[in-house]
């Protein structure tokens, strides 16, 4: 069990590379991320920057290509099958956006939590007070004996908050937690999180493209191009800059696409030390069209001269054939 301030996820120079139909595709880059006992951090950036990636590899769902990924004091790249799925059910808890994938249906919101702890090989002596601690937590105690079809989306997503927090995980995942419910029951959940993280000391690592969401965490951070490239503190401190830019440990830093394009800063940038700052500027005449994004929902710029229209569409089909393929497995 760690310590209050202590790191919960040590997040180092994550690499994931993924073959789709013959074409590699680089999910995380480099990507470094540190989250410290019970904070509360929301993952933000545009579609394919790859957050989902990430989350998969803190749930243990998936393992990165190369990089340090250490979890409460467990490094997840040197764990074997096993002992990852044992780290995925009893270390993690996850909340999907639907609720559907959540829990089972036809069982009550208390039958769902006795499921899993039964599964996880709580005895049953052993689970009724914490069952009625976790449904008192999520103020779903009156409302425990109804199957999931008699209550709200709002109320579902309730218990599977509780569930997700049966084995008392220390880390809880969130995709899009919020995604299907109305503003005000978002609100509700996002102060059960809160609450969650105040009595359990669980840290709560979302995606969410919410803005509303997101300022209810602690930390946002902006994932692009597969690394954690700035992040806004919501509770900073009077005398801490509430926007930061992710120096990596190698020292990288990820230059924000629309300064490159307002600045004309293509693959090359003079840095000049100026008393207590460093100025980065452009090198007259580089080309910065070549700019690119890997996301595939984000405006691609591609030079002409590099690749033409229909090599560029080519490589889009096979693409997109090959997740046809790897959906279809
Ligand atoms: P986000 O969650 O930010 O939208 P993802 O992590 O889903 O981003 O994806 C990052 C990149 O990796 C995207 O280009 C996506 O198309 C690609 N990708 C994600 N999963 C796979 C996969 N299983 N096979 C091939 N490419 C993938």
């Amino acid at each position: 069990m760690s310590t209050p301030d202590a790191l919960v996820i040590e997040a180092d120079d994550l690499l994931r590379v993924y073959n789709a139909g013959g074409l590699q595709v680089q999910a995380l880059q480099g990507l470094d991320l540190r989250v410290r006992r019970g904070e509360i951090v929301a993952l933000v950036g545009p579609s394919g920057a790859g957050k989902s990636t990430l989350m998969s590899a803190l749930g243990g769902l998936d393992r990165p290509s190369a990089g340090r990924l250490v979890v409460d004091g467990r490094d997840l790249q040197k764990l074997s099958p096993m002992q990852l799925t044992s780290y995925r059910r009893e270390q993690v808890g996850f909340v999907w956006q639907q609720t559907s994938r959540n829990l089972l249906p036809y069982l009550s919101g208390r039958d769902n939590i006795e499921l899993l702890l039964s599964l996880s090989g709580t005895a049953p002596a052993d689970q009724a007070a914490w069952v009625d601690e976790l449904l008192d937590a999520v103020a779903m105690r009156e409302h425990a004996g109804r199957t999931l079809g008699e209550l709200s989306g709002g109320q579902q997503q309730r218990i599977a908050i509780a569930c997700a927090l049966a084995n008392r995980p220390v880390l809880l995942l969130g995709d899009e937690p919020t995604g299907e419910v109305d503003w005000q029951t978002a609100a509700a959940i996002l102060r059960l999180f809160d609450e969650v993280r105040r009595r359990y000391g669980t840290t709560i690592v979302m995606v969410t493209h919410d803005p509303r969401v997101a300022a209810a965490a602690d930390r946002v951070i902006d994932i692009r191009d597969g690394r954690s490239s700035s992040e806004l503190r919501n509770r900073a401190a009077a005398d801490e800059p509430r926007e930061t830019w992710i120096v990596d440990a190698s020292g990288r830093i990820q230059l924000p696409i629309e300064f490159r394009q307002a600045l004309g800063i293509g693959r090359r940038a003079v840095l000049t030390r100026v008393d207590d700052m460093i100025r980065i500027t452009p090198v007259p005449g580089d080309d910065h069209t070549t700019i690119r994004r890997t996301g595939m929902d984000d405006p691609v710029l591609i030079a002409d001269h590099l690749y033409d229209d229909r090599s560029a569409q080519r490589e889009r089909w096979r693409w997109l054939r090959g997740m046809f393929r790897w959906r279809r497995r």
